[in-house]
């Protein structure tokens, strides 16, 4: 019988009720982070994200080819430029994972966005894929990654999201052991939560995303493969008003993730500005970086502001 590096059967058919729910129980979502209001009295929280990957996506593959790099650097050059323009215009703070590399190549841009007074976080080193490293070298990398952000700006960032939201069997620890306040990279809830680790308790908040949130699947194209998944720009705005518009009505949190080399296009950043218009036709709308909101989070945690957990408000509707 083919056999994994522990001795246990390969097919997962065969594994041991002990081994399935080991699987299950090392990382998992426990107790929902919704304040009875938002700071302010707000009905709604909303966190924009953007992953300033720029070059790191092709130089992680590998792919060094000046063609690959110039797709990232329009990120850099073109999308970051017009996408803080737009967030000063809106008058809204949005928060900027960005892997190191990507800092050291573009430090002016990274001290723009706490100039700014957007918060700027971790997003790895080149951004690795996780799972792939042991480790060592997944610490080492995170470590590096979060010197180098706090050397370029003189700020620690508090929040992490892993590249491609890789999730490995030792990231958990990891963010423990380096302090970090969240983490933004699983998808168990569509609000905050704390992560829960073989049943224990961290105190780390997870400020979950989802790919209906986020503009890569809709918009990025391989250019040898077959599929052309280009999507009309105000198609995917209107997905993202209803997911909006729910969070409004639960009284939850919308959270959104975008790549500069991605939305920042012109006919991609009208589904942006579009959205933020919609946002503000609303009244009660706290607008925070995913540190604000994550703070916020464990203020419910610690019973500093009303709670309304997974357990006691089913559904925390107004
Ligand atoms: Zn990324």
């Amino acid at each position: 019988m083919p056999t994994d590096d522990f001795g246990l059967p390969s097919e997962s058919w065969r594994w041991p009720e002990r081994t399935w729910r080991g699987h299950i129980d090392a990382v998992r979502a426990g107790r929902r982070l919704v304040p009875d209001r938002w700071p302010g009295g707000a009905r709604v929280a909303v966190a924009l994200s953007f992953d300033s990957d720029h070059e790191t996506i092709p130089l992680r593959d590998g792919e060094t080819s000046p063609g690959r790099l110039a797709q990232g650097e329009y990120g850099a050059r073109a999308g970051a430029p017009r996408i803080l323009d737009l967030l000063a215009r809106y008058g809204v703070p949005a928060t900027f994972f960005m892997p190191a590399v990507s800092a050291l190549v573009h430090p002016e841009e990274a001290r723009a966005y706490t100039r700014d007074g957007h918060e700027l976080a971790v997003h790895g080193w080149i951004h690795e894929r996780n799972m792939l490293l042991d480790r060592e070298d997944e610490k080492e990398l995170t470590v590096r990654a979060l010197d180098t952000l706090t050397t370029l700006t003189g700020r620690r960032p508090v929040g992490i999201r892993t590249p491609s939201w890789d999730f490995s069997d030792s990231t958990l620890d990891i963010m423990l052991e380096l302090g970090f306040a969240y983490d933004s990279s699983l998808m168990a809830d569509d609000e905050p939560y704390e992560i829960v680790a073989e049943g224990r308790p961290t105190g780390l908040v997870e400020i979950p995303v989802d790919w209906i949130r986020d503009d890569a699947p809709y918009f990025t194209m391989d250019r040898y493969g077959s599929v052309r998944p280009h999507s009309r720009p105000r198609d995917v705005r209107e997905i993202w008003t209803d997911e909006f518009d729910a969070a409004y009505r639960d009284g939850g949190v919308f959270q959104l993730t975008l790549h500069p080399h991605v939305i920042g296009h012109r006919s991609r950043l009208v589904a942006l500005r579009e959205l933020l218009d919609h946002i503000a036709a609303h009244p009660g709308v706290w607008y925070a970086t995913h540190a604000q909101l994550a703070d916020t989070a464990r203020g419910v945690l610690h019973g500093r502001t009303a709670a309304g957990s997974a357990a006691d408000t089913p559904e925390h509707t107004p």
